[in-house]
């Protein structure tokens, strides 16, 4: 085998492992659940049909407090609020 297969060999090795270690990484720096990484607001899912599918693992998110919008991981979403009108009633 030449030197320069073996070079190229590792070289794309190592170029795959990087990009697969970064993807590990940042999918578990993502948070999980439905608040918001800056304000920890509750955040609206948004429809958006080319992300959702190609990435149907991650939800597409906007939180109204701060106006932050991308990717969240799956996971438990918080229970909806009574509403107020329901609350004050006797
Ligand atoms: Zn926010």
């Amino acid at each position: 085998m030449s030197d320069v297969v073996i070079f190229v060999a590792v070289f794309v090795g190592f170029f795959i492992l990087r990009a697969v270690a970064a993807t590990v990484f940042f999918l578990y720096l993502l948070p999980a659940g439905d608040h918001c990484p800056n304000c920890d607001a509750v955040t609206l899912r948004i429809e958006s049909p080319m992300m959702n599918r190609l990435l149907p693992m991650f939800r597409t998110s906007w939180c109204y407090e701060c106006n932050w919008h991308g990717l969240l991981r799956r996971g438990p979403l918080t229970p909806a609020a009574p509403s107020e009108v329901l609350t004050k009633l006797p």
